[in-house]
């Protein structure tokens, strides 16, 4: 952040009274800009012992396979914004069911937070951050084309979880990928 979001005045990083952590501060108008954690929201979506994945037509990770996810937005719960990524990105209505996974990406400051999803029909087609969608069995996973660990490491705890007999609530912290 350069300027700030307030009067439009330059804003400088420093640490402010009472505060431990460097912050972009408008010495003009006083303002504070916090930087927070962003939330991705999304879900499983289940029809049988079928799953639906979404191509990604955007990058990162352009042509990769993913569950529909999302920024959430402001003014909606977790649950909505996970049901709204999905019918965006495969134009499929989801009931949300359970919170299912809750992953912490403390060194890209984001939080994944992924419900099981009930697919109420298969009308579903893809949206303009998809290249298709697709219902998937477990055999047919393609796990070498998946976009992201967060996606991987909720779709191993889900048919782990379906194999046992039991669905349970997963949270997790994904470290830094090697590099
Ligand atoms: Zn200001």
């Amino acid at each position: 952040m350069n300027f700030c979001s307030d009067c439009g005045e330059k804003v400088t990083l420093r640490i402010p009274d009472g505060d431990n952590v460097p912050r972009h501060v408008c010495d003009a108008c006083g303002a504070i800009h916090y930087l927070n954690p962003k939330m991705v929201v999304g879900c499983i979506p289940e029809w049988d012992d079928q799953i639906l994945l979404c191509r990604r037509a955007i990058e990162p990770r352009y042509g990769l396979w993913t569950l529909p996810a999302g920024f959430m937005e402001n003014g909606e719960t977790a649950a909505q914004g996970a049901a709204r990524e999905t019918l965006e990105e495969a134009g499929a209505r989801v009931q949300i069911d359970q919170l299912y996974t809750f992953l912490n990406l403390p060194y890209i400051n984001q939080i994944y937070v992924m419900f099981r999803g009930r697919l109420l029909d298969l009308d579903y087609a893809a949206g303009t951050e998809s290249l298709e969608v697709m219902m998937f069995s477990e055999a047919e996973i393609p796990w070498k084309e998946l976009a992201f660990r967060t996606i991987k490491i909720t779709l191993e705890n889900y048919f782990a979880d379906r194999k046992n007999g039991s669905f349970d609530f997963h949270m997790g912290d994904v470290l830094p990928p090697n590099r």
